[in-house]
């Protein structure tokens, strides 16, 4: 028997890794080894963001399997075929396979088989773990890597002509008992910066049991749609797993997760922490934990998938996992829910069988568990929560109401890479089938940089697709490089100005994305090197944000601090403090509007505590305007504050933040904080309607004595057609601002109105 040098490739689109799961690897690893030959992991991490670095990545992947005169690679996922032509151009006897076929069948050079199961196979008919597939690996190994034609392996699918073939035996056909569960876990890396090593994966039941039919569906009511073995009719529309589940009993699947985890507890470091595979582990959940409490299995965290609507209809079953969770140190991570969208118009077209009413009851359901058990329950760590807000059908007004409804119930919390996701589209789905019978399915994607997503995240590539309403590809475009620019922490923010931005392009005349985004990355790019250029100069010590996220008693248009959810009960709070505090920093209290939480002076005085801590607040500063609240606020040991002043007159400041009043009370709370001595900046929120009075507020800063103006940006309050206005009037401040003696400093960009973690100078 040749002895092969084996080498199981994954990659990772982030640093982060993300939950794709290479167990499946390190099963056939150990096999490969315990058939004497030479195999080993490997796992491979691209930035994503940066293509000269992963082009770097790609350099050392492809060194690195010439280094090891490596035979034949097993990959799941290939984000970058350059490292692996490379390679078999060097070692044109070596062979790549693909695990499994990728969607719709298409070849992915220059792999030059895969193993897996026909399309229309479906998972309800093999057994647990992928059994199948190894024992084919195995016989493939047995028969010396040989054609499939030539060795018939069952599953094993060869390319002939730049397709991959359909496998002549199926996969169903590797049957045999069940095997171990060793996989090999050790792993080289390739990757250019700290790695966080992901969660391990134990598999549950595969598939998903949502099985509701896409005909049930408005907008495939009267679709004609293909054969029966041809589509996926069953389950969500956008997804190849609806309507096919292992039928295993919870005893069985319970037995087999359990045997996976004592194995891996024994050859993992702790933490322990293991992403459960299965749509559906609610059903079961219970009874696993029972069984790993009486295994002796402790101080693991769970991470979880499950639709959204599971989770309100298995409540009990929820609640009583936590509850064993709490006895056993063990943790109940969410990782992934499946939202998709808040709209019922998107809900329907993907066929979810959900409501936007469900699903927000039970983002509530969730908040609640979590701020009652948070050392046991969560859903915010792991933020793979789905939300697919571009397809073909996607508008300026539908991404304008997600935006909106992503705001008002403050879902950052929930949500990473709100705008990053969009719809991929492959040949056996219903939703397919709908974008094609409308004309929104072509050749190939406008621009290249769209057809990189699904590659770029480990997906098959996809079948190209077009908006139907052309704005959408500019929102698309600009929603990705603010989003590259600026990064995460006011996605919303991004994603609300986009729509506004987009919707005031013609419909029927509207420019190439390149064009507009182009002009806007122009401007932003003045705007930030102005903002660059301040916050040089930029001063304050850094502090510790404790974040609010309750009542205001202004009604801002484009504010940010509804954006992510905190409870903010009492008893949180002061959890909050005390991770502040811990930092050894003074603490700013902020967010929506602190001076009316009933706990502000208690939570002063925790702030401050024995070591005096200096304290801060940002406010609208309007509570102030009454003495004995300053005087109060005051003597529990309150000694910043930054005041938000939304414009330099009443009348327009009013009208900002839609308040009669508002302004002329914030001035006065101003007058009070200066005449007892807290250190004080006026906070200035860039706004599209003040920004030509800009200037006026050095006097405005002078005249009531305080000596710092801080700027931050909303890109929606400011609206993405004025940036380079901003930039001007920013450079009249600053002016007016030296002439009058007054600081200018400036929150970094991508914080948006969230930079807290400066206290005035
Ligand atoms: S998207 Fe989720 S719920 Fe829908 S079919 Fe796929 S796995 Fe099941």
């Amino acid at each position: 028997m040749r002895i092969l040098r084996i080498a199981m490739v994954s990659g990772f689109g982030t640093s982060k890794g993300g939950y794709f799961s290479d167990v499946l690897l390190g099963l056939l690893c150990s096999d490969a080894l315990a058939l004497g030959h030479d195999a080993k992991m490997l796992r491979v991490y691209y930035d994503g963001t940066h293509r000269e670095r992963d082009a770097e990545i790609s350099q050392r992947l492809a060194d690195w399997l010439l280094n090891e005169e490596i035979d034949l690679v097993v990959t799941d996922r290939v984000l970058d075929n350059s490292p692996f032509a490379r390679w078999k151009a060097q070692r044109p006897a070596s062979r790549m396979l693909l695990l499994p076929p990728p969607e719709g069948m298409a070849s992915v050079p220059p792999a030059d088989a895969a193993l897996g199961f026909r399309p229309y196979e479906r998972r309800r008919d093999h057994g647990e773990m992928g059994d199948e597939v190894r024992r084919a690996f195995a016989m493939w190994l047995a028969a010396d890597l040989a054609s499939a034609e030539e060795a018939d392996i069952p599953g094993l699918s060869q390319v002939r002509h730049g397709r991959l073939q359909s496998p002549a035996r199926s996969l169903l056909e590797a049957t045999g008992s069940s095997l171990h569960f060793r996989p090999v876990v050790e792993c080289e890396v390739i990757s250019d910066s700290a790695i966080t090593p992901a969660p391990y994966t134990v598999f549950g039941n595969g598939g998903c049991p949502y099985s509701r039919d896409v005909s049930q569906a408005a907008p495939y009511a009267d679709l004609q749609l293909p054969e029966e073995d041809e589509i996926l009719r069953k389950g969500c529309a956008f997804c190849t797993m609806g309507g096919d589940y292992d039928k295993r009993t919870n005893q069985e699947t319970v037995a087999s997760v359990l045997r996976q985890v004592s194995y891996l507890t024994e050859h993992l470091p702790k933490p322990h922490s293991f992403v459960l595979t299965d749509q559906h582990p609610l059903r079961y959940l219970t009874l696993l934990l029972e069984r790993a409490e009486a295994e002796g299995i402790r101080e693991v965290t769970w991470l979880l998938e499950t639709r959204a609507d599971w989770l309100v209809e298995h409540r009990a079953a929820l609640e009583q996992s936590i509850a064993i969770a709490a006895r056993t140190e063990t943790r109940l991570q969410l990782y992934l829910v499946g939202f998709e969208s808040f709209s019922n118009e998107d809900l329907e077209r993907y066929n979810k069988g959900t409501t936007r009413e469900i699903l927000l009851a039970a983002a509530d359901l969730v908040r609640e568990l979590a701020r009652l058990h948070p050392r046991h329950f969560g859903y915010t760590r792991d933020r793979g929560h789905s939300l697919i807000l571009f397809h073909p059908w996607t508008s300026p007004s539908s991404l304008l109401e997600s935006g909106e409804t992503l705001r008002a119930n403050g879902f950052s919390d929930f949500f990473y890479d709100i705008t990053r996701n969009r719809l991929r589209l492959y040949p056996r789905l219903p939703v397919y089938s709908l974008a094609k019978s409308q004309g929104l399915v072509t050749d190939d994607w406008v621009g290249d940089e769209a057809s990189q997503t699904a590659r770029s995240k480990g997906y098959s590539v996809d079948i190209a697709w077009r908006f139907s309403d052309p704005r959408a590809a500019i929102a698309y475009e600009a929603c990705r490089k603010l989003r590259n620019d600026l990064g995460g922490e006011t996605e919303i923010s991004q994603l609300v100005a986009v729509s506004r931005w987009s919707a005031g392009f013609p419909a029927d005349e509207t420019p190439e994305p390149d064009d507009a985004v182009g002009d806007l990355e122009s401007a932003l790019a003045k705007l930030s090197d102005r903002f660059g250029r301040l916050l040089q100069g930029s001063c304050g010590d850094r502090a510790a944000p404790v974040i609010f996220a309750g009542a205001c008693n202004n009604a801002c248009h484009g504010c940010e601090n509804r954006d992510r959810f905190f409870p903010d009960d009492g008893e949180s709070l002061q959890g909050r403090v005390d991770e502040a505090r811990e930092k050894g920093l003074p603490v700013m209290l902020a967010g929506r509007e602190p001076t009316l939480h009933p706990d502000f002076v208690p939570l002063i005085e925790r702030a401050r505590s024995e070591d005096e801590r200096r304290v801060g607040v940002v406010t609208n500063g309007r509570r102030f305007a009454y003495g004995k609240f300053t005087a109060q606020a005051v003597r529990s040991g309150l000694s910043d504050v930054s005041v938000k002043v939304f414009a330099p007159t009443a009348e327009l400041a009013d009208r900002i933040c839609r308040v009669e009043g508002a302004h002329a009370q914030a001035m006065a709370g101003i007058e009070k904080l200066v005449k007892v001595g807290v250190r004080m900046e006026m906070r200035v929120p860039l706004h599209a309607s003040a920004l030509d009075t800009l200037a006026d507020f050095a006097e405005l800063a002078s005249s009531h004595r305080v000596g710092t103006i801080r700027v931050e940006v909303a890109l929606d309050s400011l609206g993405l057609r004025n940036l380079a206005r901003a930039e001007t009037s920013l450079e009249q401040l600053e002016a007016a601002c030296r002439e009058r003696g007054v600081r200018l400093a400036v929150s970094p960009l991508p914080c948006g109105m969230r930079g807290f973690d400066r206290m005035p100078a």
